[in-house]
């Protein structure tokens, strides 16, 4: 019994008759395990099971759990307020981190939108692009290049990026507007970069830039989409094609800001600024949801000069001060950790924690990048069997078709960065059950 009455297995049945999940059928297919509580890199189950995430909550809780600094941010702004609409007023939470986003990315970025979302954020990257280039009397440059195995959000307009065929596609295909799509970088991070990776999109842009408005990516690291990361020479050479056609260049960093990849954000691999810069997930260190689209003078300008004279944007709870409040204390926090220190400590414990997993049959690839880890199978990985098979030894993690991979909080000591990669490498020899 919990302090409601309800045994966990009546909340549970409850739950999986009642309540969507990310993916999931209706009633659940997969059992759901109920988190209790969770502190440091610990989620606490309710059968008592106290497990490793090594997910940080889908890369945001950096931080780890119920950390006193976040915890006293959101308290301190709580007495305060907890919300006010953000049309015609403002406060100190939004301005504040505002002004440290705009001093930590890269320089041209100069202009602050806050999303509800990372999908949010890029649906707002994209209304930015086409009112900007409307502004400019061109409203037929509507179209985006995309790349394939991209993730850029479950919205209409952003599924409408993602992969077309791991994506949505197939389902929604007619409800979309018809973007571009070049293949996904060929030359793989610590490879020797091939020209020909954009041979695909210098020809599409090459005919097509009199209809495009923006190239989208996410820099170095596709994530949901197949989990690659890819030669920073690449972003270079979109960079210069953007430039040489006329389009802009869009960089989703919801999943690699804030340090994940190993540089503060992505796209300092390859010292490039995009136009039109998204961030999201760890912003907040995983308390709360808050997202954010920057954008360069010139775009900025470019679309108050037009007929429309505003954003065409403006969600109920835009800039909410708790989320601001705790986003701030979450960059300082991080800015004030020797971060990149332990992003390099953490690279350094997956890869040679997972190198035995290339031993195992199933194997097809083991892949470390930053405070990243994947383990690619042969085929999809029975999840159910293998989640239950980390629990038992200690850990989270949600397997997605033929991948196993982990993205832990920074805090993450180097005893449970081994249990973490020991049992992958275990569960890596049966996994599909
Ligand atoms: C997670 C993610 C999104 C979507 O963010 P949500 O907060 O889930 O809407 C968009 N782009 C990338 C690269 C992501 O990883």
């Amino acid at each position: 019994m919990n302090e409601h009455g309800k045994s966990t297995s009546q909340l549970l049945s409850f739950d999986r008759a009642h309540v969507w999940h990310p993916y999931a059928s209706m009633p659940a297919a997969v059992p759901l395990h109920l988190v209790e509580s969770a502190d440091g890199v610990y989620l606490n189950l309710a059968g008592g099971e106290r497990v490793i995430d090594g997910m940080a909550s889908w890369w945001s809780a950096v931080h780890g759990y119920n950390h006193p600094v976040l915890n006293w941010a959101i308290e301190r702004q709580l007495k305060k307020m907890a919300h006010v609409m953000f049309g015609g007023l403002t406060h100190r939470p939004a301005i504040e981190l505002a002004d440290l986003l705009i001093q930590l990315t890269p320089a041209p970025l100069q202009k602050v939108f806050f999303a509800d979302s990372g999908s949010v954020a890029v649906e707002v990257a994209i209304k930015m692009a086409f009112q900007y280039w409307a502004s400019q009397g061109k409203p037929e440059k509507n179209r985006l290049v995309a790349l394939r195995s991209a993730y850029h959000g479950d919205t209409f307009a952003t599924m409408a990026v993602c992969d077309p065929v791991n994506g949505m596609h197939t389902l929604f295909n007619d409800v979309f507007p018809q973007h571009f799509f070049v293949p996904a970088p060929q030359s793989l991070f610590s490879e020797e970069y091939r020209k020909s990776d954009t041979r695909e999109l210098e020809a599409i842009l090459e005919s097509h830039h009199r209809q495009i408005a923006a190239i989208i990516l996410e820099p170095v690291v596709q994530g949901a989409g197949g989990m690659r990361f890819y030669s920073p020479e690449y972003l270079k050479a979109a960079r210069a094609l953007a430039d040489r056609f006329g389009v802009l260049l869009i960089a989703d960093e919801i999943a690699t800001g804030f340090g994940r990849s190993g540089k503060l954000f992505a796209c300092e691999h390859a010292d490039i600024a995009p136009d039109i810069l998204c961030l999201g997930k760890a912003l907040t260190g995983g308390y709360m949801t808050l997202a954010a689209t920057l954008c360069t003078d010139e775009v900025g300008r470019g679309i108050s000069e037009g007929s429309a004279g505003v954003l065409m944007h403006g969600p109920t709870f835009m800039a909410n001060p708790l989320a601001c409040a705790v986003s701030l204390a979450s960059v300082k926090l991080l800015l004030d950790s020797d971060w990149a220190l332990s992003v390099a400590r953490i690279e350094d414990g997956l890869r040679k924690g997972l190198a035995p997993c290339r031993e195992a049959p199933e194997v097809e690839d083991v892949r470390v990048l930053g405070a990243i880890g994947v383990v690619e199978f042969r085929k999809p990985v029975a999840m159910e069997h293998f989640q239950n098979q980390c629990i038992a030894r200690g850990l989270w993690v949600r397997p997605f078709g033929k991948l196993v991979y982990v993205m832990p909080p920074f805090i993450i000591g180097d005893g449970q960065l081994q249990q973490l990669t020991r049992t992958i490498c275990e569960v890596a020899l049966n996994p599909y059950g």
